[in-house]
């Protein structure tokens, strides 16, 4: 019976686990014994008790020494990796170029790791993919982050005394963190607006009651991605944009582009010209964030103006990202587990492209030029 275990998150700040008792169940359904580091739930509030059918080890080197699937969360740490068989499968979140050491490990061991951020982003994988599931949380979070920091409240009410008009949120990056983030802070009553570089997003922020802010920059890049501007567009787009980015009670800032530090949205000119008590909730903080003022991390009092700068953000919704992260995992394992038996078809288009090393060979492509070359 294939054997699967489940690692506790040791690194900072990480309250997240690869596993919650559903799919604990639905695994033992496919024909796998779940083995579990004792405590890996206890951050969300997931004890050893309510793991009903699975095993507990405490020490995780043993815990991973006789498995033939490890799941996680964070990439574990090199000792846990050492303890793995050889040729087992590791399933991640990997980021390979900030985990050289880990990666030559990975391959030197023929370890088959499957690196959730590289699940492609296409339909027939949609259930499988992580990046979505954790951006959808810490956009809804960081319109909750940017309420908590006002000293107003966000929906307009009329009391005795007299009206509080609602206030003005703007999301820049409508990706599937900014979607969620317009969708959040209209429920929240706030008056809406969005902008992007990629007009399809138009419509997308239409559909959500947002106002779209036209730049009239087109910045599509490829696979559905936008690509870096050239000075021109940013000054096209700074004479549109800073209006609204001063007239905003709170932004919520999630622009990326894969492979790239974060694009910068807001210049340091334009926040000093922010409205007083307003907030900036930079998701992109991650990378060097989107705002020059950003302290990754940090939340910093610039005048008038709070810029938040959290990290890891679906870790602060715990409960929720462990289970959208652990339905993640399971689509996948479900694609080469089947009863009982493990089967890696390599035509399969996200078997193929997820992983990220197998067989004594880094697969991914980026990661190979990174570390070999
Ligand atoms: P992302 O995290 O890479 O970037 C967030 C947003 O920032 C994007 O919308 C991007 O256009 C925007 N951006 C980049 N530079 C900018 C700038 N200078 N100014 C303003 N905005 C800027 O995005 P994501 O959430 O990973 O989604 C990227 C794409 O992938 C989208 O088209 C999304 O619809 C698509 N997607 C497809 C699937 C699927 O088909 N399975 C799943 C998820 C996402």
């Amino acid at each position: 019976m294939p054997k699967i275990a489940v690692l506790k998150e040791t690194r900072p700040n990480e309250r997240r686990v690869a596993m919650v008792p559903a799919v604990a169940d639905k695994l033992g359904k496919l024909g796998a014994e779940i083995h579990i580091q004792s405590g890996a739930g206890d951050a969300v509030k997931l004890p050893d008790s309510v793991f009903k059918s699975a095993k507990f080890t405490a020490s995780a080197t043993e815990l991973v020494a006789t498995a033939d699937i490890v799941v996680a969360v964070q990439p574990p740490n090199l000792d846990v990796v050492r303890a793995m068989r050889d040729g087992a499968i590791l399933i991640t979140f990997v980021y390979a170029h900030k985990e050289i050491e880990l990666v030559k490990l990975l391959r030197d061991k023929k370890i088959t790791c499957f690196a959730m951020e590289l699940v492609p982003r296409i339909t027939r994988a949609q259930a499988m993919d992580a990046l979505s599931s954790q951006a959808a949380l810490a956009g809804y979070y960081a319109v909750l982050l940017g309420a908590t920091q006002l000293a107003r409240m966000v929906p307009m009410m009329t009391t005795a005394v007299g009206s509080i008009r609602p206030q003005k949120a703007l999301v820049m990056g409508l990706g599937v963190a900014g979607l969620q983030a317009l969708a959040t802070a209209r429920r929240l009553g706030a008056m809406t607006e969005g902008y992007d570089v990629r007009p399809e997003t138009k419509e997308q922020a239409e559909s959500l009651g947002a106002k779209f802010v036209d730049t009239g920059v087109d910045a599509r890049g490829a696979g559905g991605y936008a690509r870096e501007l050239t000075q021109d567009e940013k000054s096209k787009i700074a004479a549109v944009i800073t209006k609204h980015i001063q007239s905003a009670d709170m932004i919520v800032t999630t622009a990326a582009i894969p492979g790239r530090p974060s694009p910068q949205l807001i210049s340091k000119a334009q926040v000093d010209g922010m409205k007083a008590c307003s907030v900036i909730i930079d998701l992109a903080a991650e990378g060097v964030g989107n705002c020059e003022y950003t302290q990754p991390g940090d939340t910093v009092q610039i005048g008038q103006v709070t810029i938040v700068g959290p990290l890891n953000v679906p870790s602060m919704l715990g409960e929720h990202a462990s289970e959208l992260y652990a339905k993640n995992q399971y689509n996948l394992i479900e694609l080469f587990l089947k009863d009982k038996v493990i089967n890696l078809d390599w035509s399969d288009e996200v078997i193929a492209k997820t992983a990220l090393t197998h067989a004594g060979e880094i697969k991914n492509e980026a990661a190979r030029k990174a570390i070999e070359t």
